[in-house]
């Protein structure tokens, strides 16, 4: 009988455990996307992204002779409902980690397998299982030094080679037009800026990897905290989507360190960060909502996300160049360098005292590499609330950031038009980018500081001051 593959985060042939399994038992494959409650509820850029990933995925198939059948709907009823059309004895699925879907695929596998249906989940997203890196203690880990000493040398599998074919069966259930899903709707703020900036498939992300390691990771450990610099490997937006295997950046990696690349032991370690994160989400299910030291819970957030400062924020016009020009960079690509993430966090959560809740959302709905894993775990890092945070007393002054790490002023020159003689292009294509509501113009005059940062610095720190001393 046929094989349900149901994709969520997975979409992408090679090092992808379930379908090299699949393939080789010679059964039909029936592969199928879900558009349940969970897709419904991804913010406005991730849902745009994902369209364009399951357009390409559903091509790949068909290169194979096979095809990606859509749903939409409650994802147990959907299965049920696919079941019944198409005789299928097993519904396999790639593991995710997050608490919504895995109380949803708990519920799904139970009933199914109980009905003698092989109901079945894969590893694959991540390199280690969350539950198998444990301390010495026998609990999770909180702190990343320790986890890194902890799996650096495990044996990470080799990744599965692509299937060459895909078994079909004898006939396709309906499937939905893709458009009629309407995954752009929400991104009604230039989608197509943001499209000159995707990489999008397994075979994009895969030359996006060789020409990193070919040309960036020798530098990467020196390079990748200069946001003007190409140095890093933009990989988060393929990794998040599963459009390449974590196992095959892995082996690059490892081989390139082998070879001798100054960067490929660093490169391995931000991989792990990834791994890090979803290992606390797991174990933390509401790292995304709560703070993890409850202490927090007494920190005098702003939490009103509708404030004009905190519509200043998202404009880019809190008048600090480094957190305009890095705040604007997510609305033209779609993505933000790992430093800019850091230094416009720790202004949100410091020196405008406004909750990181505030900011995840934001990053939620603005993101193609969206991730729920690492979005929480650098929300609450930067804001000091985390596991193994960022002392909150270290808050960062934007600009020696912008000293230290943009010199030249090219990262905020690319993406700053106010005032400047002749702006850069991408600078421009920001007002094309941002949503119209905003009213935005680069003719007008460059904003006034929101807060002056010594000021900012020394109520945050105040701040901080009342919670431990009421602690
Ligand atoms: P590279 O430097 O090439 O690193 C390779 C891969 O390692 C990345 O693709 C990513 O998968 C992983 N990685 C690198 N740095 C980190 C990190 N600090 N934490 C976790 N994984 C890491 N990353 C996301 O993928 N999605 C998010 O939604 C996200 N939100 C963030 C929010 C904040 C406030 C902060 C501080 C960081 C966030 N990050 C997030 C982590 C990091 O900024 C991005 O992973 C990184 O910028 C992606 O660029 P890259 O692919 O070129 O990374």
């Amino acid at each position: 009988s046929p094989i349900i593959l149901w994709f969520r985060r997975d979409l992408r042939l090679a090092d992808n455990p379930i379908l090299a399994e699949a393939a080789a038992t010679g059964r039909p494959l029936i592969p199928v996307f879900i558009r349940d409650p969970l897709v419904d509820a991804l913010g406005a850029a991730p849902k745009w992204r994902l369209g364009l990933g399951l357009e390409r995925f559903a091509r790949t198939l068909e290169g194979l002779g096979s095809r990606l059948t859509l749903r939409a709907g409650d994802a147990a009823e959907v299965l049920e409902a696919l079941i019944r059309e198409t005789g299928a004895g097993a519904v396999w699925w790639g593991r995710q980690y997050d608490a919504a879907a895995r109380d949803r695929d708990a519920k799904i596998k139970k009933p199914l397998q109980e009905r003698g249906i092989d109901a079945r989940s894969f590893a694959g997203h991540v390199i280690f299982e969350p539950w198998e890196v444990e301390t010495g203690s026998g609990g999770a880990y909180k702190v990343y030094s320790p986890y890194w000493r902890a799996v650096r040398d495990r044996d990470v599998p080799q990744p599965d080679p692509a299937p060459r074919s895909l078994k079909t069966p004898k006939d396709w259930p309906r499937s939905d037009p893709l458009a009629d899903w309407s995954l752009s709707d929400a991104m009604n703020r230039g989608a197509d800026v943001v499209a000159t900036h995707v990489c999008v498939g397994e075979d994009a992300a895969r030359e996006r990897l060789d020409n990193f390691i070919s040309n960036c990771i020798d530098g990467y450990k020196a390079e990748r905290d200069f946001p003007a610099v190409e140095a890093t490997s933009r990989l988060s937006e393929n990794l998040t989507w599963g459009e390449i295997g974590i196992r095959e950046v892995w082996h690059a990696g490892a081989r390139a360190m082998q070879n001798g690349a100054r960067g490929g032991e660093h490169f391995l370690k931000e991989l792990v960060w990834r791994e890090f994160a979803w290992h606390l989400l797991y174990h933390h299910p509401r790292m995304d909502r709560d703070n993890f030291r409850p202490e927090w819970a007494d920190f005098p957030w702003q939490t009103d996300a509708d404030t004009d400062a905190v519509l200043r924020w998202k404009q880019g016009r809190t008048g600090v160049a480094f957190v305009d020009a890095a705040m604007r960079e997510m609305y033209v690509t779609g993505t933000m360098h790992n430093r800019a993430r850091m230094i416009v966090a720790s202004y949100l959560t410091k020196h405008m005292l406004v909750h990181w809740k505030v900011g995840l959302d934001w990053f939620a709905d603005c993101l193609i590499d969206w991730d729920p894993a690492s979005n929480a775990m650098g929300w609450q890092w930067v804001a000091g609330s985390g596991p193994d945070a960022a002392p909150y007393f270290r808050v960062f002054n934007p600009d020696l950031q912008a000293d230290k790490f943009d010199a030249k002023a090219r990262y905020r020159r690319r993406f700053l038009a106010e005032g400047a003689r002749a702006p850069h292009p991408d600078a421009l294509a920001f007002f094309d980018a941002c949503p119209r509501s905003w009213a935005l113009s680069p003719d007008m005059a460059p904003p006034p500081p929101l807060i002056a940062l010594d000021k900012g610095r020394k109520a945050a720190l105040a701040a901080y001051e009342r919670l431990k001393a009421d602690a």
